[in-house]
């Protein structure tokens, strides 16, 4: 008798915590597929969609995701390099002018 209390008290419990499992992974499946994650070019971190630019690169028409912080490490790079070229523009003007 107490097994059979036990066993009607289990099945209707087991039975909702089935259903509680599966549709808790369905609702992280629709969640994952609203999602779309790429991964940068660059760094290899996987972004959504949304944050990450797209460009085609080379002549294959190959397109490439770049993420918010490489292209800002790209840009510093850049004008890093470009304000070096200055300076070493500006010194050989200078010597230039010193020997005129
Ligand atoms: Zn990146």
């Amino acid at each position: 008798m107490l097994f059979f209390i036990i066993w009607i008290i289990c099945i209707p419990l087991i039975i909702w915590i089935i259903l509680q499992i599966i549709s808790r992974r369905r609702a992280n499946e629709e969640a994952g597929a609203d999602v779309q994650l790429e991964e940068c070019a660059l760094c290899h971190e996987e972004f959504p969609m949304d944050a990450l630019l797209e460009k085609e690169v080379g002549g294959y028409s190959r397109i490439y995701c770049f993420c918010g912080g490489c292209i800002e490490q790209l840009c510093r790079e850049y004008q890093a390099k470009v304000e070096q070229k200055d300076e070493e523009n500006e010194q050989v003007s200078e010597s230039t002018k010193k020997e005129l």
